[in-house]
């Protein structure tokens, strides 16, 4: 029998992990089908149970259920749970296990596929949302020589820092306060690039030799991108990597196998264009 797995969210209809898990399933030669599943805002729970009660083996969870997943979740590895939002479920023998695979795959595409150690450098990520809690305990598992988050809402950038200060040196800071100071890594994790704005950030936060990444993928370059641009960061890169890697990673989880990832970017990316 072929093993069912499917991406749930609201929206959903956007979602390329169908595309991506197909090419995953095709190069490593497994017999499985992966779908989009719309779940109702109130609804995730009931979604979720019928595709488990229909034999569904495991679920990638988007907006804006990954804490719901989290809850629904009985047991948890340690990145998810420090993370408290869980993007990859798997369900066995009754059990439902909880992982995310956002911080590595962000990691992954910025270490391997960027070239560029994340080791002794200052990072500054932007935004305190559900992907953003995802990211940063892996982040902080690279040592940075410091990470700071800064979101419109400063509590909760503090409240995160503080969440995470157990695991590394950050700190939570408001748009404001970011201004004299500069950055070899500047990851956008807020959602202005899906409305085509750009977050507060001062002139000047860019290093000479910085890396300007945008969590949000697009055909051109995001507002972000434009402004690393403008203020000469070395690298300006999108989250195509890190939707492909965290996929992969997730793929890794329910089968066993790690696939080949370069080749899936190219494909996406051409779709995408
Ligand atoms: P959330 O809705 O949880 O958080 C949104 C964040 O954006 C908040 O910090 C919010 O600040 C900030 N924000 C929104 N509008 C503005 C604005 N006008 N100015 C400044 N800050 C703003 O979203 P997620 O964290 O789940 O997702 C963020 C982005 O990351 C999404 O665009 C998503 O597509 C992308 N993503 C990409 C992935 C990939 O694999 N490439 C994986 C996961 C997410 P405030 O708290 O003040 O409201």
């Amino acid at each position: 029998m072929t093993d069912q797995y499917a991406v749930i969210g609201n929206p959903i209809s956007h979602s390329q992990s169908p595309l991506i898990h197909s090419e995953f399933a095709k190069q490593t030669g497994q017999n499985l089908a992966y779908d989009r599943l719309y779940a109702p805002l109130d609804g995730f729970d009931r979604v979720a149970n019928d595709f488990v009660g229909q034999g569904g083996k495991g679920l990638n969870i988007t907006l804006p259920f990954k804490g719901d997943a989290f809850r629904l979740a009985n047991q948890l590895t340690f990145r998810a749970s420090v993370s408290e939002a869980v993007n990859t479920l798997t369900f066995k023998d009754g059990v439902v296990y909880g992982d995310n695979t956002d911080g590595v795959g962000l990691v992954r595409d910025i270490v391997e596929n960027l070239d560029m150690p994340i080791a002794g450098k200052r990072v500054l990520v932007l935004g305190a949302g559900g992907a953003v809690r995802g990211v940063l305990l892996p982040l902080l598992e690279e040592k940075p020589l410091r990470l700071t988050v800064a979101n419109r809402t400063v509590e909760k950038a503090q409240a995160l820092a503080a969440q995470f200060a157990p695991y590394g040196t950050v700190d939570g800071v408001g748009y404001p306060e970011l201004a004299g100071e500069q950055f070899d890594i500047i990851i956008n994790g807020t959602s202005t690039s899906l409305h085509d704005e750009l977050p507060p950030i001062p002139h000047g936060v860019f290093a000479p030799d910085a890396l300007a990444y945008d969590m949000v993928y697009s055909a051109g370059l995001t507002p972000f991108l434009k402004r690393g641009q403008q203020e000469k960061a070395a690298v300006l890169a999108d989250g195509l990597g890190m939707l492909v890697e965290q996929a992969a990673e997730s793929f890794f989880i329910w089968r066993g196998v790690k696939p080949e990832t370069r080749r899936v970017m190219g494909i996406l990316r051409e779709v995408l264009s």
